[in-house]
């Protein structure tokens, strides 16, 4: 481990300890400033929804799940108020409303990662369609020509495809994003599983044609085999989620769609109408493409957390030693080992981690424990099933009521007064796609 730049903040005792914590970034500064010195901006956000809308008439092809929305892949924003009495009931307080973000319900891959992983596949699938000549410069360019990518399903451009693979790293999630999607196109896709993927995502893959190959060691080495694999193969592509900066963009655009949905629900988001959003965190990728997408959206006005397993704290352990990809949760004595197999990574992405440096507002840590009853109290007041990686974020909202580093941040970010017009958005990750009798077992657990 390098020794120059470990700094030694307090709160790495705690992870160490494998206690819950809270942890606010004392790097963060104020948008305006930090956005000049990131490596992506709004127009990267911009170009690749377009990207995704010159898809959707093919999406709305070959996933008739999203025929109503045109093609585009997207979850509903709800108010939860029920489970914000629950909560209530349970001890925790908080000013303002609570929004869920459903990404749980997304179509064709029932989690967060239809958004980046789906858009890589795509941005990848233009890139050799152009240079194929199965479309043209036009029709790639700004809005394009969505129509033509209609051919992109016909029999040619699947044999072109078939003879092209696409590879990925996945502690399960990932793998059928980009499993399902890459197959729908004709390619061959291969699925790198790492131990603590669950049965059902490998059974479902490889229903779908999906090569699922499986080790027993931890994500970090899914990965780095599933590199080394397609390293090797000249017409092998690989998503890399500890690198990709268009898984990024992918989860970014989640940001220009939720300003919408915010508005349609008349929600206001401005420095003294401020939006909390709790973001679950394995290797950072999609929690960071939405808070860089949101920072983009709506500035200081938006307050972004992510939300770690206590044995899985990379993304917080990075930034708080400043080591970033340079350290893993077994160095600081922790297994690694959780039952939210979606954020089971113990060495974050490096380029997320360094995006995040300036424009992160804070972390904190939950037990498994935890995800199971507030995976139960959302399923019994609101009656939306979640997988417990995606009910982390609940965690976030106890931090209101007697912390006092959330006390302090919230003195010198939000204007007084403020607190009682905040809005509170749990991000849902997961769960569409979880079969009937996982759910019995998870809506059973610590009952
Ligand atoms: C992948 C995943 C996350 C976290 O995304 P990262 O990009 O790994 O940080 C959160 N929840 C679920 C359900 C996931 O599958």
């Amino acid at each position: 481990m390098a020794e120059k730049t470990w700094r030694k903040d307090p709160v790495l005792k705690k992870l160490e300890a494998a206690e819950e914590c809270l942890w606010i970034n004392p790097d963060r500064r104020p948008f305006a400033e930090a956005k000049k010195d990131l490596p992506l901006g709004m127009q990267d956000m911009e170009e690749a929804s377009l990207r995704l809308a010159r898809f959707a008439p093919l999406i709305e092809k070959l996933f008739p799940q999203t025929r109503e929305a045109g093609g585009i892949i997207e979850s509903a924003l709800t108010p939860i108020p029920k489970m914000q009495q629950r909560l209530l009931a349970r001890g925790t307080a908080f000013p303002g409303q609570l929004f869920l973000k459903r990404d749980s319900d997304l179509p064709i891959a029932g989690s967060v990662k239809a958004r980046g992983g789906i858009y890589e596949v795509l941005k990848h699938t233009e890139d050799l369609a152009l240079q194929e000549g199965l479309l043209s410069k036009e029709d790639v360019s700004g809005a394009g020509n969505p129509q033509a990518y209609l051919a992109l399903s016909e029999e040619r451009a699947k044999t072109f495809f078939a003879r092209h693979s696409v590879q990925v790293g996945s502690t399960g999630n990932l793998g059928m994003s980009i499993g399902i999607m890459s197959a729908a196109l004709g390619y061959r896709a291969i699925v790198h599983m790492s131990s603590d993927a669950k049965q059902w995502k490998k059974d479902l893959l490889r229903s779908r044609g999906v090569t699922v190959v499986e080790y027993t060691s931890d994500y970090s080495e899914a990965v780095k085999q599933g590199r080394e694999a397609s390293k090797q193969d000249p017409m092998s592509y690989f998503v890399d989620d500890e690198n990709s900066r268009d898984l990024f963009l992918g989860y970014a655009v989640a940001a220009l769609r939720l300003q919408g949905q915010l508005e349609a629900a008349g929600v206001l988001v401005k420095e003294d109408h401020p939006l909390f959003v709790y973001l679950p965190c394995g290797v950072g990728g999609a929690p960071g493409g939405i808070t860089f997408g949101l920072k983009q959206v709506f500035g200081d006005a938006v307050h972004c957390f992510f939300v770690e397993p206590v044995q899985a704290p990379g993304m917080l352990a990075g930034m708080a030693s400043g080591l970033q990809n340079h350290i893993c949760v077994q160095d600081l004595g922790l297994t690694g080992k959780t039952e939210a197999d979606g954020l089971a990574v113990g060495r974050p992405s490096g380029f997320v981690g360094a995006v995040m440096t300036t424009i992160l507002d804070g972390a904190c840590t939950v037990q498994d424990e935890r995800l199971f009853s507030f995976l139960r109290d959302l399923y019994e007041t609101e009656k939306i099933f979640l997988e417990p990686s995606a009910c982390a974020g609940f965690r976030g909202l106890s931090f209101f009521a007697g912390e006092r580093a959330m006390a302090a941040y919230l003195q010198g970010a939000v204007p007084a007064g403020a607190m009682a017009r905040a809005t509170h958005l749990v991000w849902a990750t997961g769960g569409r796609l979880v079969p009937d009798e996982v759910r019995r077992e998870y809506l059973s657990i610590g009952k």
